[in-house]
């Protein structure tokens, strides 16, 4: 555990950071973390540094003074770097952080080494909004600090569905929920509401869908010309994989989208046999046992051929 406020106190100027494409986990612990320092040290400037997140935050305290062209030539005192498992992940913030005389890292993937001066990682926490939870002081909380430690738990969880909820995770949801918010309202309308074009592209992506290896695998992908038709960007495409996974007898499901020709986003779920971030990490990406990521070169077929022989070893491995 780490000593936020001791580790914070006097430090004049506080940058905030997270992954590349920011999730609700990482823009959620953002915007908490910003808001509980300013509640404890009201002088300091605290800034977030992060790509612009979906606009299905914006109801979060502090996503209007996101700082995404991470243009800042002030150095900082401290430097956080929240739910990113390499410092690689900080994208264009890598510069402030690589600046910064102090670093604290907070995250919760098992492939992050702790790359800061000071690091809390604990791969078995639910999300790096559960592991702020823990570390913060109640009388610096407020219902907006609540409000977006809950958004991160509830998207890092699938709405408290997967296997990385403990009793921990639960008792923090408790304890959040007695705070003022409508925590119906955050689930459906950032969780599980889509816009139209998000469900037809999601409707296509399951129609196009590809079933190998005996029904153990299944995989889809949206290529750029589909994208630039439907006018989409990559957040109207989360959730895709998740559909896939629960698709019956499926072991792993693939989906990926087009970033520049033949070369591809690659997003993969398990439902338990396989170890996706292990074979994520052999392509240069990471991320957990069951949802992890990695970008590749090639085409669709490409792909799916260099993760199809992991996923058999792995298959096989288990059965034996
Ligand atoms: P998603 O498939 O939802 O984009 O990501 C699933 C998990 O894998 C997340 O925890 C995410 O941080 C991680 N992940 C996705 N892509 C990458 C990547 O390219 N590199 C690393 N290190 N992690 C990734
Ligand atoms: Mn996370």
């Amino acid at each position: 555990m780490i000593d936020i406020i001791k580790e914070t106190e006097g430090a004049e100027r506080i940058a905030i950071m997270g992954h590349v494409r920011p999730d609700g986990d990482c823009t959620g612990s953002c915007l908490a973390l910003r808001r509980y320092l300013k509640n404890a040290f009201p002088k300091a400037c605290v800034t977030v540094f992060l790509e612009q997140p979906s606009e299905l935050f914006s109801y979060l305290d502090g996503y209007d003074e996101i700082d995404p062209s991470f243009l800042e030539k002030e150095r900082q005192d401290v430097c956080f770097s929240l739910d990113s498992s390499t410092p690689d992940r900080l994208g264009d913030g890598l510069r402030i952080f690589k600046d910064a005389p102090k670093t604290i890292c907070i995250d919760h993937h098992i492939s992050n080494n702790g790359f800061a001066q000071i690091n809390f990682i604990d791969p078995d926490a639910s999300s790096t909004c559960e592991l702020l939870a823990l570390m913060f002081e109640k009388k610096y909380m407020d219902t907006e600090t609540a409000k977006a430690l809950f958004t991160g738990i509830v998207h890092d969880s699938g709405v408290f569905q997967y296997s990385c909820m403990s009793k921990r995770s639960f008792e923090i949801v408790g304890e959040l929920s007695e705070y003022d918010f409508d925590r119906t309202k955050i689930i459906d309308e950032t969780f599980y509401q889509k816009t139209y074009v998000q469900n037809q592209i999601l409707g296509r992506s399951l129609l196009e869908s590809i079933l190998f290896m005996d029904g153990k695998c299944i995989a889809s992908s949206v290529d750029r010309k589909i994208m630039d038709f439907y006018n989409i960007t990559y957040k109207d495409m989360d959730g895709i994989v998740n559909q896939l996974r629960v698709t019956k007898g499926v072991e792993v499901a693939i989906f990926m989208y087009e970033l520049h020709r033949r070369e591809y986003k690659v997003s993969m779920r398990s439902n338990g046999k396989v170890d996706v971030a292990k074979i994520a990490s052999i392509f240069g990406g990471g991320g957990h046992v069951r949802a992890a990521g990695c970008t590749m070169n090639g085409t669709v077929y490409d792909v799916l051929n260099n993760l199809s022989l992991h996923i058999e070893e792995q298959l096989r491995e288990y059965d034996d």
